[in-house]
């Protein structure tokens, strides 16, 4: 299994699968893992989970940024979705990527970006999550953070449970709404856990600290293990269950969603949406390769729906 993971991994670092793979959405079962190729699906799927008492945070998704042309171009869809929560007044906030915004072409055109969605986002009292990305975009991603994050209290940002350096990253931005999440990437032994027992470990000890603390967290996993050790936790220390909520992947585990927003628990549901799925879709089976199984299934039942 393990090397099928990598082999996932790999794949989904390759930019020239990526272009061939926007052409047959359709046909791959991305809608097991992606809320929607267009906004028509992207609306239909939010209204369906705001209408369960589920919010959501929308990533427009776009990787493999090159030039100033096309980071711009994903400032204007992200200022887009930004109108599109407002005026629908949905139950939604969005998840951004540095790199999408160009942070590996200028950084000074990715803060510039930055600046104008958060000024939006402010006006509109949105928030925006910024998205953790692989190891060598982390320091820059904190350098940016740490600049923009008393100008806007309408910012937050991730901390991944596999790296070793989030100890002190959690303490020394415990003033942050923030979640937590094992990480996607595969990262080399002398800066991450590989064992999954010490990330989970890791994930449990970050996550208990900041919900000590008081500032907004975002429980994100798929673990039932762990949900249900912060649920006991969150019990013992009399935590209000306004300050934390339970996050999801769009297609995960849709019963433990509902059946936690039915107990009264904040649920939100991470949507990625858009055509350039390719880099999500592969990390999701890389990171879990029995989701291969919900990928069959949704092509089984498209065709269904084609055949009738
Ligand atoms: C909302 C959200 C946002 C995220 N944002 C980021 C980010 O910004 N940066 C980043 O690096 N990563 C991010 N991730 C991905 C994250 O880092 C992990 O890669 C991903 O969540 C898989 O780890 P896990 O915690 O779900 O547990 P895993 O270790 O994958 O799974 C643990 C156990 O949970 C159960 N389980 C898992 N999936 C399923 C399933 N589909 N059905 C049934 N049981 C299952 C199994 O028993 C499994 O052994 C995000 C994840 C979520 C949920």
């Amino acid at each position: 299994m393990p090397m099928l993971k990598s082999v996932f991994y790999l794949l989904s670092q390759n930019e020239r699968l990526n272009q061939f793979a926007q052409k047959y959405s359709d046909k791959l079962g991305v809608n097991a893992f992606v809320a929607g190729t267009n906004l028509k699906e992207l609306d239909l799927n939010t209204r369906m989970l705001n209408d369960k008492g589920i919010a959501v945070t929308i990533d427009h998704l776009g990787e493999f940024v090159r030039s100033s042309e096309e980071a711009l171009e994903a400032k204007r869809n992200i200022l887009d979705i930004l109108d599109y929560i407002y005026e629908e007044q949905l139950d939604a906030h969005m998840s951004i990527k540095l790199t999408q915004l160009g942070l590996d072409v200028d950084e000074d055109v990715c803060k510039a970006n930055i600046i104008e969605i958060l000024n939006k986002a402010q006006e509109y009292r949105i928030f925006i999550n910024i998205d953790m990305e692989d190891y060598k975009h982390v320091c820059q991603s904190w350098k940016m953070i740490e600049s923009l994050k008393d100008d806007y209290d309408c910012v937050g940002t991730v901390i991944q449970a596999t790296l070793h350096r989030t100890r002190e990253d959690i303490t020394q931005h415990s003033d942050m709404r923030l979640r937590i999440v094992k990480g996607a990437y595969k990262e080399n032994e002398d800066i991450s856990f590989s064992k999954k027992k010490d990330i989970d470990a890791h994930y449990l000890m970050l996550a208990k600290e900041h919900l000590l603390n008081g500032n907004f967290t975002s429980i994100a996993t798929h673990d039932h293990k762990i949900i249900q050790e912060l649920q006991q936790f969150i019990i013992q220390h009399n935590i209000a269950k306004t300050s934390f909520e339970f996050q999801f992947l769009y297609g995960f585990r849709t019963d433990l969603q509902e059946s936690l927003s039915q107990d009264g628990y904040r649920v939100c549901v991470y949507m990625p949406y858009g055509v350039d799925w390719y880099g999500y879709f592969m990390r999701r089976l890389a990171e879990r390769p029995k989701n291969i199984m919900l990928v069959i299934k949704e092509n089984i039942n498209r065709r269904r729906v084609e055949i009738k």
